[in-house]
C-alpha cells in the first residue's frame, strides 16, 4: 500500500465517530444543568484582534508570549486564533452593550481553542473548550453557584471522586504587596530554581507558584502564601466565598499553590482533578465510580499513574478587572472552563462509555427489488421517530442477522425477494428467533405494538 502523503497537523486531532459520542455526552450533559440554571449559549469567532488577548489575558503569560497563533490579514490586522474564551466574550459583552441588560448576564460555550504547546496526554494544540461565564455579579455567591455547577456537570458525566483545588490570589491593591513578599523570599533562591521560573522572576513572579518542578516544588513549600495577605475586602470575599460553598455541600481543598496562568484572574481561582483512584478500591466499587448514564463494561482499572498525566479537568475563578483592561467600566465576573479532550481521557481511562444511540429495530433486505423498497420503509420509520438500523451495502442475511445481533436489536425486519413481491415483510424476535410474516402496509403499527409492549 502506499503511503498516506497526508496526516493531520501536529497536536490536531481527528475525532472519529465512536469518538464523537463523548463529546456529544458532554456537550448534552452540560447543556442541560446549564438551561436549569438560566446560562444562555454565546458563539464568539474562531479568530479574533491578536491585540485582545496581549491586553486581556497578559503580554507576559506564556500563552500569549510563546502559544498563540497569529496571522497577518491582506487588510494588515494581526489576528490570533482564540488562546481562550473569556476575553473574546467579555469583548462580546462590552462590544454588545450587554451591561445594560438585566445583570447578572449569564453565559455559557463550547468550540475549539488553539495553542501551540508540546502535544501530551490530554493536549492538543487545537482543543474543545466548554466553558461559562458569569457577568456582572461581584457576589460570592457567583463564584460558589459556578463551582458547583462545575461539579454537578462532571458529577452527571458519571465522575466521583472530585477534588475541587481553591484559592486566593487577591486583587490589584493587595497582590502587589504579595508579589514583593514572594519575590523577598525568592531572592536567594533564584539560582536552584528550573530555567523557566527564573525567567518567571522577571515576567511573571506569581506563576512560579505552580510550577511542576520538582525542585521548584520543594523550594515553594515554604513560601509565603497568597491568602495571609489578603487585603481586607479580598478577605472577606473570599471566607464568604468558602461558606457559601460548605452551605451547599460542596467540598473542596485550599490550595495555596494555586494560581492559574491568566493575568486577568483577581480573588478566587480553582481547579477541579480527579482522585487518583487505586486499582483495588476501583474494582470493588465499580457502581461508584461508574454512575447513573454511563454504561460500564468492566470493572474500571485505572492506573494512578494515568491519573497524574492528566492533570486538571476543569479550572476558572473570578477576573474582576478583565473588563477595564479591555477599555470598559467595572464588571464583575466569573466563570470556568472544562477542557473536554481531558474529560474525554478520563472518561476512557475509567471505562465510561457515552450512551450510544439504542437501535431496536433491524432492517435486513435480500436482492436488488427488496433494497430499492427499504429506502422507502426506512422513510416511513423515520416519520414515526422509530430508530432503525440497516446495511444497504451488505447482500447475505446472515451477514446482517449478525449485525442487527451486535447493536442490540430487538426486532430485525427481513425483506427478502418474495415478500418484496408479495407486499409482505417478516418480522424476527431476536431474543428467541420467533418470525411472523405480516402485510407491508401493517409494518409500522406492529413495530410500535410490540415496542409499547417491552416498555410495559
Ligand atoms: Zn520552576
Ligand atoms: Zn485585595
Amino acid at each position: 500500500m502506499e503511503k498516506n502523503k497526508f496526516q493531520n497537523p501536529s497536536g490536531m486531532h481527528d475525532i472519529l465517530p465512536q469518538d464523537e459520542f463523548y463529546y456529544q455526552k458532554i456537550y448534552n450533559t452540560g447543556q442541560k444543568i446549564l438551561d436549569f440554571y438560566g446560562f444562555e449559549k454565546i458563539d464568539t469567532p474562531i479568530l479574533e484582534m491578536a491585540d485582545l488577548f496581549s491586553r486581556g489575558v497578559g503580554e507576559a503569560t506564556e500563552v500569549v508570549e510563546k502559544q498563540m497563533y497569529t496571522l497577518r490579514t491582506k487588510g494588515k490586522d494581526l489576528l490570533a486564533l482564540r488562546p481562550e474564551g473569556t476575553a473574546p466574550i467579555m469583548r462580546a459583552y462590552l462590544q454588545h452593550g450587554m451591561h445594560t441588560w438585566l445583570q447578572p448576564v449569564k453565559l455559557w460555550y463550547f468550540g475549539p481553542f488553539f495553542r501551540h504547546e508540546r502535544p501530551q496526554a490530554g493536549r492538543y494544540r487545537q482543543f474543545n473548550q466548554f466553558g461559562v461565564e458569569f457577568l456582572g455579579e461581584k457576589s460570592p455567591i457567583a463564584d460558589a453557584q459556578i463551582i458547583l455547577i462545575l461539579t454537578a456537570i462532571l458529577e452527571d458525566l458519571g465522575f466521583k471522586n472530585l477534588v475541587v483545588k481553591i484559592n486566593s490570589i487577591g486583587d490589584s491593591n493587595c497582590r502587589p504587596v504579595y508579589k514583593k513578599i514572594l519575590l523577598s523570599f525568592l531572592k536567594n533562591k533564584k539560582s536552584e530554581l528550573c530555567s523557566d521560573c527564573q525567567e518567571r522572576i522577571k515576567t511573571n513572579p506569581l506563576r512560579i507558584l505552580d510550577c511542576k518542578n520538582a525542585k521548584c516544588r520543594q523550594i515553594l513549600a515554604e513560601a509565603p502564601q497568597t491568602i495571609n495577605y489578603l487585603c481586607p475586602e479580598c478577605h472577606q470575599h473570599f471566607k464568604e466565598v468558602l461558606e457559601i460553598l460548605d452551605e451547599i455541600k460542596v467540598s473542596y481543598t485550599l490550595d495555596s499553590h494555586l494560581v492559574r496562568g491568566f493575568d486577568y484572574y483577581t480573588n478566587t481561582v480553582f481547579e477541579v482533578e480527579l482522585a487518583p483512584v487505586k486499582k483495588e478500591v476501583a474494582e470493588k466499587k465499580e457502581e461508584e465510580i461508574i454512575a447513573e448514564g454511563a454504561v460500564p463494561v468492566e470493572a474500571p482499572k485505572v492506573e494512578e499513574k494515568e491519573e497524574l498525566q492528566l492533570g486538571s479537568l476543569a479550572g476558572g475563578g473570578r477576573y474582576d478587572k478583565l473588563a477595564k483592561s479591555l477599555g470598559g467600566g467595572d464588571i464583575p465576573a466569573c466563570g470556568w472552563g472544562i477542557g473536554v479532550e481531558r474529560v474525554v481521557e478520563a472518561m476512557k481511562a475509567r471505562k465510561m462509555k457515552p450512551n450510544e444511540p439504542v437501535v431496536q429495530v433491524f432492517l435486513a433486505q435480500i436482492g436488488i427489488l427488496a433494497k430499492r423498497k427499504t429506502l422507502r420503509l426506512l422513510e416511513d420509520f423515520r416519520k414515526e421517530r422509530i430508530r432503525v438500523a440497516e446495511s444497504l451495502g451488505r447482500d447475505s442475511l446472515k451477514n446482517q442477522l449478525a449485525r442487527a445481533d451486535r447493536l442490540g436489536a430487538k426486532y430485525t425486519l427481513i425483506l427478502g425477494q418474495k415478500e418484496a413481491l408479495d407486499g409482505e415483510i417478516i418480522i424476527r424476535n431476536m431474543e428467541n428467533g420467533q418470525q411472523t410474516t405480516v402485510d407491508q402496509k401493517d409494518i409500522i403499527k406492529e413495530v410500535k405494538k410490540r415496542l409499547q409492549q417491552e416498555n410495559k
